[in-house]
């Protein structure tokens, strides 16, 4: 059902909330502090609190909130997240696969549309693209039945040994950054090798032919790798 005639705010802010929720509370789900979702969208502390009262009493309602434990997607607000999801890394991957955005450009235009494609135009860009799992950042694409597999990687900033690693995935909201990794050849599915780390960067071996790389802490902070095994 459409969020608005349930809740009398705009359609673009409830989705907004439900997906930073759903993204800060993490595979674990657990519980988000007001403060980091204020952080998160970059709202006031005060609108944050009104929203999330809006959305508890909704009926059914999108989240369970008590101002000290914070707040948690109800059963309905995870679906609508994931939903949102769904066509969010659905669109980016039409704009990249099909359209030939360039990687660093797709967020921002999906961040837009993803609140109004119908259903009918999501089941369509998905078999157009032969129902893919991964968008073009290496994120899993929700299910059309809301479910979304868990991703086994790690961040890059956060690996102790060394070994050869895949790139599992890249964040996907900083264009400057993803230009940057772009141009370093590095991509979900890229190996690589850590050679040597330090508190500001990481040398890496990576691509084909293999090369040096040394990546700033923020840049590597934006990728995720898995073990290549
Ligand atoms: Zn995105």
């Amino acid at each position: 059902m459409h969020p608005n005639r349930q809740v009398n705010v705009n359609t673009e802010s409830v989705d907004n909330y439900l997906k930073a929720i759903l993204a800060l509370s993490g595979p674990e789900e657990r519980s988000v502090s007001s403060t980091a979702l204020a952080q998160h969208l970059g709202v006031a502390p005060a609108s944050i609190t009104n929203m999330l009262q809006k959305l508890a009493s909704a009926q059914p309602s999108y989240v369970e909130y008590e101002k000290r434990r914070g707040v948690r997607l109800s059963p309905q607000g995870k679906r609508r997240a994931l939903e949102v999801l769904r066509h969010h890394r659905l669109i980016e991957t039409f704009l990249y696969n099909v359209l030939d955005y360039p990687i660093e450009e797709v967020h921002e235009e999906a961040e837009r549309l993803e609140h109004f494609i119908s259903e009918r135009f999501e089941e369509r860009i998905s078999a157009k693209l032969g129902h893919p799992k991964f968008d073009p950042h290496g994120h899993c694409i929700p299910t059309i039945d809301g479910r979304m597999p868990k991703q086994a990687s790690k961040p890059l900033t956060s690996l102790e040994q060394d070994g050869s690693f895949v790139v599992d995935s890249v964040a996907d909201q900083d264009a400057i950054l993803l230009k940057r990794l772009k141009a370093h050849g590095i991509s979900p599915g890229t190996r690589i090798q850590v050679t040597k780390r330090s508190p500001q960067e990481l040398s890496l071996l990576a691509g084909r032919p293999l090369r040096v790389l040394r990546l700033s802490r923020a840049l590597a902070d934006a990728v995720r790798v898995r073990s290549a095994e």
